[in-house]
């Protein structure tokens, strides 16, 4: 009897080590996070490449070719989830965050913190670092942005972000590569601190990197503790948008050239391992601003940078988890319009070659510089636009929008920005205005409306919305299995904490 008690129990202590061993022992840990992606940019841009590949967006055997498709959605494991906050149907992308690094779910704006902002939580990268894994962060907008700044900060503001940019300076992490800094000398706001974060990361044995071959040089010669900052930083310090990058910036490094060096900075076949964390944060400011083909761009370049991930799998398939998902859909994209119904032109969108920002910034701020003095005084006069053959080559030239080809009402909507956009009014109510243009350059969002809606992308909102988001896996069977079904956003973190073997979360600090 007792011979047969010790068998069971030995059993049993067996399963239990079985079990354990099965959920932590992933050695190399991906996650990817396209900020403002949910199905319809992934599938937007699957019928962009199944259009630039020479196939119909229209037709199922051309949209179903593995060339039209992404790496993301080609994975074998697929999940939904829920993306609410703790008090918003809408999250934002500091409590999303949140509940995908330290499982908790939170206010808009607050950052590793309970929804009364008292309490203080561990990210599961803090949680890996100390389990022993490398840590690399990695982001397309400033390295104190709210999603990156979920992985080792916790502020009651996400605006913060002198403070955050501190914490990033103390966490000890290996690698940091993308934007660079809001307010890297002082404090942005009332109630930020004030230090010098290039001090702080050269007193704490960080090396700041900003050329593209000396980052691209950590392939062969890797740091133990880098951050990696891209040459050009247009807006807000982040890094261009991808199809700015390519038209305009090709010293830039990409997404995925700066996923590839932290792959193979951080990689050490004795060791621990790695978490990873990519952040795709352009697709949501692509969308916020309505511009379909700067959110496409971004979405490939985030799809790349899985692509270099899913390369590195193929050489550790045992011990390499890769998460792709997004936070939440931004802009209401629709693929679809009231005014193409069941008809698809992805072919509009080819002609587009730079983003609204860049067009904001650059052509359009050249010609209002040139004509707002001549056309101000006479802003009344219905025919502003039509008149201008300058911007009506711009418009050509930058977007490919044949103006001769719009309808009348078209027209009449282009006219109305052009005269907001130049002159700072027109014959429209201020509600009409809100509506049309939310915060944006009313001509610049107008024009890629327009675009948009002639290839059958629609746009409800200059925010989120809440819809929930698909979530992709490839890993080792059944740990790469615990990301299927539909479950909340918190559920996330935990999942990747039992992947890691971390304490179950949350976790106080
Ligand atoms: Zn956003």
């Amino acid at each position: 009897m007792k011979k047969h008690l010790l068998t069971a129990a030995l059993f049993i202590a067996f399963l239990l080590t079985a079990t354990a061993v099965m959920a932590g022992q992933t050695k190399y840990v991906f996650f990817f996070l396209g900020d403002g992606m949910a199905s319809s940019q992934i599938q937007a841009t699957e019928a962009y490449l199944t259009t630039i590949h020479g196939g119909s967006a229209t037709l199922a055997e051309d949209l179903l070719k593995p060339e039209n498709r992404l790496n993301m959605s080609k994975m074998p494991v697929a999940g939904m989830q829920t993306t609410y906050d703790a008090h918003a149907l809408m999250t934002d992308s500091a409590s999303s965050a949140t509940a995908f690094a330290c499982g908790i779910k939170t206010l808009s704006g607050v950052i590793g913190m309970d929804e009364n902002k008292t309490k203080s939580y561990k990210s599961i990268a803090q949680l890996a670092h100390e389990s022993g894994k490398k840590v690399g962060i990695i982001t397309s907008v400033s390295l104190d942005h709210a999603t990156p700044a979920a992985y080792y900060a916790s502020v009651s503001n996400r605006n913060n972000m002198n403070d955050i940019a501190t914490q990033l300076a103390n966490t000890g992490y290996e690698f940091f590569g993308g934007g660079g800094f809001v307010s890297p000398e002082g404090p942005a706001r009332d109630g930020d601190t004030s230090n010098n974060i290039w001090a702080l990361l050269s007193a704490n044995g960080y090396e700041v990197r900003n050329t593209r071959n000396a980052i691209l040089d950590l392939k062969e010669n890797p740091r133990d503790k880098v951050v990696c900052i891209n040459p050009v930083l247009p807006d807000s310090s982040a890094m261009p948008y991808d199809i700015d990058r390519i038209n305009h910036y090709p010293s830039n490094l990409s997404l995925a050239e700066m996923t590839e060096t932290a792959i193979a900075n951080l990689y050490n076949k004795k060791g621990k391992g790695f978490f990873i964390m990519v952040e795709g944060g352009k697709i949501d400011w692509a969308c916020h601003a309505n511009d379909a083909m700067a959110t496409i761009g971004d979405m490939l370049d985030f799809d790349n940078a899985v692509g270099a991930a899913l390369a590195f799998y193929e050489d550790h398939p045992k011990d390499t988890l890769i998460v792709v998902t997004g936070d939440h859909e931004t802009g209401g994209m629709s693929i679809g319009h009231a005014t193409t119904a069941y008809k698809a032109y992805y072919d509009k969108l080819l002609a587009q070659n730079s983003s609204f920002q860049y067009f904001s910034d650059n052509q359009w701020a050249a010609h209002k510089t040139e004509w707002e003095e001549n056309t101000c005084p006479n802003v009344s006069s219905a025919n502003n636009l039509a008149s201008n053959s300058e911007m009506l080559d711009l418009m050509m030239d930058v977007f490919g929008l044949d103006y001769d080809t719009l309808n009348d009402y078209q027209k009449e909507k282009l006219e109305d920005a052009y005269d907001k956009s130049l002159c700072g009014t027109n014959d429209n109510t201020d509600a009409e205005n809100m509506l049309l243009y939310g915060y944006y350059n009313p001509i610049v969002v107008t024009i890629t409306h327009i675009l948009n809606e002639q290839a059958s992308v629609g746009w409800t909102s200059y925010s989120h919305t809440g819809v929930p988001v698909p979530i992709f896996a490839q890993g080792k069977g059944k740990i790469a299995q615990l990301f299927s079904g539909f479950y909340d956003n918190t559920d996330i973190a935990k999942k990747m904490a039992d992947a890691m073997n971390l304490p179950d979360l949350p976790v106080e600090k």
